[in-house]
C-alpha cells in the first residue's frame, strides 16, 4: 500500500507518515511529558516567602506566577489532547476494549509512542496527530519563554569538597539557558530543574 504523508505531503513506500515525520513523532512525544512538568516546575513557588525577603518590601506587589501559564496547566490541556488521541487509537485498533483508564501525560505519551508503527501504518489520522503533537510542544516552549524572569530560585550546585552549597540566586531570562552568575552552574535538563526545584531551602527546613 503507497500513500502520502499525512504532515508534508511527501509519498510515502507505505503508510500515513513518511519516515523523517514518524522519526519526529516519536520524538515530540518522548519530549512533552518533560516539557510539560518544567512549566509546572517553574509556576508554582518553591519558596514565595523566601522570594519575598529576598526581593525586599516591593516584590508583593509582582504577580510571583505567569497566569497564562498557570491557566493552561490547570486546565491541564496538553493532557488532555493526549488522552484524546490515546482513546481514539485504541478504539480505531481495537473496538471491543473499554476505554484506557485514567494514566498520567507521561503514561498516555509512552502508550502512544509504542504503538506507533501500528499508527503509521494503519491509523488514516497519524498526519492530523503528528500535527496536534508537533502545535502542544511549539505552544509549552512558548510558554517557557514568557516564564517570569524574577522568579527566585538559589543555585544548589556544591562548589567545594566541604559539601558547601553555592546558595546565589537564580535569575532566568526569557530564551536563556538558566545559569548561576556566581558558579556557572547550568540547569539545562528536565532532571537539572526538578533537582534545583526539589533542593530550595523552605523544603529543606
Ligand atoms: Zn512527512
Ligand atoms: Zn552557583
Amino acid at each position: 500500500m503507497s500513500g502520502e504523508c499525512g504532515q508534508c505531503g511527501e509519498a510515502t513506500a507505505s503508510g500515513y507518515l513518511c519516515h523523517r515525520h514518524t522519526v519526529t513523532l516519536a520524538r515530540r512525544l518522548a519530549l512533552l511529558p518533560g516539557l510539560d512538568s518544567d512549566l509546572t516546575a517553574y509556576l508554582v513557588p518553591a519558596a514565595p516567602r523566601f522570594g519575598e525577603r529576598v526581593g525586599g518590601g516591593g516584590a508583593t506587589s509582582r504577580p510571583p506566577i505567569n497566569l497564562d501559564v498557570l491557566d493552561l496547566l490547570q486546565a491541564n490541556r496538553a493532557a488532555q489532547v493526549m488522552r484524546s488521541w490515546r482513546v481514539d487509537v485504541q478504539r480505531e485498533r481495537w473496538p471491543e476494549r473499554s476505554a484506557p483508564p485514567p494514566a498520567s501525560l507521561a503514561a498516555d505519551c509512552r502508550w502512544i509512542g509504542m504503538e506507533l508503527e501500528w499508527i503509521v501504518a494503519d491509523y488514516p489520522a497519524a498526519g492530523d496527530l503528528a500535527r496536534e503533537v508537533k502545535e502542544l510542544e511549539a505552544e509549552l516552549r512558548s510558554l517557557g519563554a514568557e516564564l517570569p524572569a524574577d522568579h527566585v530560585r538559589v543555585c544548589i550546585a556544591v562548589t567545594d569538597d566541604q559539601g558547601t552549597v553555592c546558595g546565589a540566586v537564580l535569575t532566568w531570562r526569557p530564551g536563556q539557558v538558566l545559569r548561576c552568575r556566581t558558579c556557572r552552574t547550568e540547569y539545562r535538563s528536565a532532571q537539572d530543574l526538578a533537582l534545583l526545584q526539589h533542593y530550595q531551602p523552605t523544603r529543606v527546613a
